[in-house]
């Protein structure tokens, strides 16, 4: 109970209370806000010019107040709050006042001016702040000189830019006004229905209230934003008006946005055909921002990308132009599970992030089939499982207990393992009743939130399944770890059977408990007399028992049928190699579970080195690239961590020589007119491989010559990008500046500050990070911390020289010198990954304990660091132990 030291208002309302309902300073929420106060709408104005550090505003929260109270709990960070003015029911008001209890979390107390009864209020709040500088709130960034503002909320960001509740669960229309210079655009969630003049060079726009959003999910821009129009998205049976398509960019830049404006209405029809349901706001706006902390946001009506997502020519390089409509479809899927319906609670991320990630793959697999979106979700998959082999990884759902917890919860268990695992039940039900119970999913909770009880409720209901089906899915989300699925074939009573037994996949050195159970529907494919048959069971106990009718003693096996289960597999070393002659046998994606059974085998140290790359061998000849590239990681591990001798060493480059070379040859080093865009990854990734990593002299010296014809400059003094193939010019600068040193760059720090084009900047920056000569490696470091590198590029440079324990020590010291200014400038939303930045590719075990020695003390001040800090160090030890079991002589062998 507040025991009140300032006199008590006393008004009518102003009653006096229970104990039950009084206010006490130990009522500070240290989780969610308490459900007493519930917002009901909201009124933003804003008066923001960009050119300016502070912006002002204005907060006017409509709520209802369920019990008698004299304060309310909110959310909001580094405000500066005038005046807070309480109006109650009967439109009297009270002054109240705004108290920042929890700076850091940003929990803040507003005193009401005395207890009122349960009733409606309206709450303004007048306030100014600065533009963030960190990528965060209502943030600020420049392109070619000129400033622009816009917002990042998520997750827990809105609360920079305005007080509000600042949690998922709190859906409420919100009205915005945005008072500008007169020479500035200005654009948000939903259509601008008002333009008035506020004199002095000021204008104020007004936009349409919205649908119930979330505050994580309100945005807005003000700049000198070019605004270019795309082709407007047709009527549907869905959605009885046309919808208008727009691209927002900075000054200069629209004309390029025509590629992916035209790529949107498809992909907006295959969304409204899964669902259902029609596309539920007002119009929509895709913003390429000059700088930006995530790859992009879903915010409704105006979801905002990296600008090179965006900004497309003809020339772009293969993997942006895929990149680009990848991110668009996650966005847009996006619009309708996570913006239509809204988790309830961060613990329920996946039920955003999960199913933007499974519904992109299905709208690109619908789209762009030569995309092979197919494969991305196994590799994808395969990705998440190596993170989820730590005994420090997340689950789909993790509890929160912080504000860390939320922050590091965007990460592959939440993306790729959440959409994995959707996909294998979505195969076990069948895709048109999955489809079934997600379009009932959207209709039941529209505008609203849901927890994922509510989703496995709709597909089981769909599916007519019970318990066991339930119990079986949450058994992925509740639980870390991934499955294990270890299979032996038999002959039983004259039939064949497949035994299996599950445990928990843990590699080498684990520290883990193996002893888990999942409900895994195992699927399994296997050889007949004529051809082969899939056979599936859901395993829920730790052993069982499947009958493969038509197989014999001689069948193959492949234990992941399609790789579509989110499970690991190992199989007797008869198996195993049956397995590996039949790889022709095999659909793609079983030929990548393939690759990750050898993987993961190597990884628990059941097969040496020598095996490993004997049995990924036959894979790097497929016409997939996705495939062909599949053993690249293992053989990289090998390569960078094993290999201590000159024969060792040679050994491997002859295996890469022999693997990709040819392939690298026959598509030649610049693009050919009208090659599918596969042979253009496919070019960049062998090129960045054989080039980079392995460093075969025959492509570096092709490289070399891209590389260097770009930084001769041009007549104006500029380099010559377009002088090399643009899906290998980072690759081409990376071997220019190992082989040139100094002058490249020089070169390549002088050229960023006049180049606003992504796609160029990247490159520059990737070539950089290829840096080797200790002085200049370290010249590239500091280079991180100055401004003209923008905050979101900072990471790229700060990558390389990971390979050598000379590279990663340098890489420390720097760190650990400079970490005050990282921090500084990256701000708290990085510290999750602020451990894996430092020392993240350590192997050995005096890395992990100058990690956690550095991080004793630090990790509880850096949000989400604790995390990070403990799975990076995992991720060392592990690598330690895989190296000393073993052996480097394999390799010869
Ligand atoms: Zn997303």
């Amino acid at each position: 109970m507040r025991r009140a030291v300032r006199p008590l208002v006393l008004t009518a309302l102003a009653m006096c209370c229970g104990a039950a309902f009084a206010a006490t300073a130990s009522d500070q929420p240290q989780g969610k806000l308490p459900r007493w106060a519930m917002p009901e709408s909201y009124q933003l104005a804003f008066k923001v010019d960009p050119k300016q550090q502070d912006f002002s505003g204005t907060t006017t929260i409509k709520l209802k107040l369920t019990q008698a109270s004299d304060h309310i709990w909110l959310h909001g960070r580094e405000l500066k709050v005038s005046k807070v003015t309480i109006t109650d029911a009967k439109g009297k008001k009270h002054a109240g006042k705004y108290e920042d209890v929890a700076p850091k979390e940003g929990v803040v107390r507003v005193d009401l001016g005395g207890t009122l009864q349960p009733q409606e209020l309206s709450v303004a709040i007048e306030y100014t702040a600065p533009l963030n500088q960190q990528l965060q709130g209502l943030y600020k960034v420049s392109h070619e000189g000129q400033p622009y503002a816009m917002t990042q909320m998520e997750p827990i960001s809105a609360r920079f830019a305005f007080p509000g509740f600042d949690e998922p669960s709190f859906k409420t229309p919100f009205d915005l006004t945005l008072t500008i210079p007169n020479d500035e655009v200005g654009i948000a969630n939903t259509k601008q229905v008002k333009e008035e003049k506020a004199g002095d060079g000021w204008k104020t726009l007004t936009f349409a209230k919205t649908q119930p959003l979330p505050t994580y999910l309100v945005a807005f821009g003000v700049g000198p934003w070019d605004v270019v129009n795309g082709p407007t998205i047709p009527a549907s049976e869905y959605r009885a008006q046309a919808t208008d398509l727009r691209g927002i960019a900075a000054k200069g830049e629209g004309h390029r946005m025509q590629h992916v404006l035209s790529e949107t209405p498809s992909i907006i029809k295959t969304l409204e055909d899964y669902y259902g349901f029609g596309y539920p706001f007002d119009k929509l706006d895709l913003l390429a921002a000059p700088d930006f902390s995530a790859g992009a946001m879903e915010n409704p009506g105006l979801v905002t990308f990296r600008d090179w997502l965006l900004l497309l020519d003809k020339d772009s390089a293969a993997q942006y132009v895929r990149g680009s409509f990848n991110v668009t479809a996650h966005e847009l899927a996006h619009q309708w599970t996570g913006d239509t319906v809204t988790m309830g609670w961060w613990d329920d991320l996946w039920l955003n992030e999960a199913f933007a990630t499974w519904m992109q793959q299905k709208v690109t697999q619908k789209v762009h089939p030569e995309y092979r979106a197919d494969l991305d979700r196994v590799r994808g998959a395969q990705g998440a499982m190596n993170g989820d082999s730590l005994v420090t990884t997340r689950k789909i759902r993790q509890p929160i207990t912080g504000n860390g917890d939320i922050e590091t919860a965007f990460d592959g268990i939440t993306y790729q393992k959440g959409a994995a695992v959707l996909g294998m039940f979505e195969g076990y039900v069948t895709e048109p009743v999955f489809q079934k119970g997600m379009r009932a999913y959207i209709q039941d909770h529209k505008f609203g939130n849901a927890t994922a009880d509510d989703l496995v409720d709709s597909i089981a209901k769909a599916a007519d399944k019970g318990n066991d089906f339930k119990e079986a899915f949450k058994s992925f989300l509740n639980q870390p770890g991934v499955p294990y699925v270890q299979t032996k074939l038999a002959q039983e009573g004259g039939k064949t059977v497949l035994h299996l037994s599950q445990s928990r996949y843990l590699p080498l050195g684990s520290t883990g408990d193996a002893n888990h159970l999942w409900g895994v529907p195992v699927c399994v494919r296997y050889g007949t007399a004529d051809g082969s048959k899939v056979s599936c069971e859901l395993l829920n106990k730790a052993q069982g028992t499947m009958a493969l009718p038509g197989a014999t003693a001689q069948s193959w096996v492949m234990p992941n049928a399609n790789g579509s289960g989110y499970y690991r597999f190992g199989m007797e070393k008869a198996d195993l190699g049956n397995l590996g002659k039949q790889i022709g046998k095999l659909d793609d994606a079983e030929q990548l579970a393939y690759a990750d059974a050898i993987n993961a085998s190597f990884k628990r140290g059941d097969i040496d080195a020598g095996t490993a790359l004997a049995a990924l061998k036959p894979l790097t000849g497929s016409k997939v690239r996705e495939v062909a590239t599949a053993p690249i990681s293992t053989f990289n591990w090998i390569y960078n961590q094993l290999a201590t001798t000159d024969a060792q060493r040679a050994k491997l480059v002859a295996w890469a020589k022999s693997s990709y070379l040819p392939e690298l040859q026959r598509l030649g080093y610049k693009r050919k007119d009208g090659e599918p865009d596969g042979d253009s990854l496919q070019r960049a990734t062998l090129g960045n491989f054989l080039g980079l990593d392995v460093k075969l002299p025959e492509v570096r010296a092709e490289l070399l010559k891209q590389g260097d014809a770009v930084l001769k400059p041009n007549a104006d003094g500029r380099l010559n990008f377009a002088a090399a193939d643009s899906n290998l010019l980072s690759s081409a600068l990376g071997v220019a500046v190992q082989q040139h040193g100094k002058p490249a760059v020089d070169a390549l720090m002088a050229e960023l500050p006049k180049t606003s084009d992504p796609a160029q900047r990247n490159a520059i920056l990737a070539g950089l990070a290829q840096a080797e000569d200790p002085a200049l490696a370290e010249r590239v470091r500091d280079f991180s911390l100055d401004k003209q590198v923008k905050v979101g590029e900072m990471v790229a440079l700060l990558m390389g020289n990971r390979d050598t324990q000379t590279g990663r020590d340098a890489m420390w010291k720097w760190s650990v010198t400079n970490y005050d200014k990282i921090v500084a400038r990256t701000g708290s939303f990085a510290g999750g990954r602020l451990p894996g930045l430092m020392g993240g590719g350590g192997c050995s075990k005096a890395e992990a304990d100058r990690l956690q020695e550095f991080f004793k003390t630090r990790a509880k001040e850096v949000t989400g660091a604790e995390r990070g800090l403990a799975q990076n160090s995992e991720a060392t030890l592990l690598c330690s132990a895989l190296k000393a079991k073993q052996d480097p002589a394999a390799i010869l062998r």
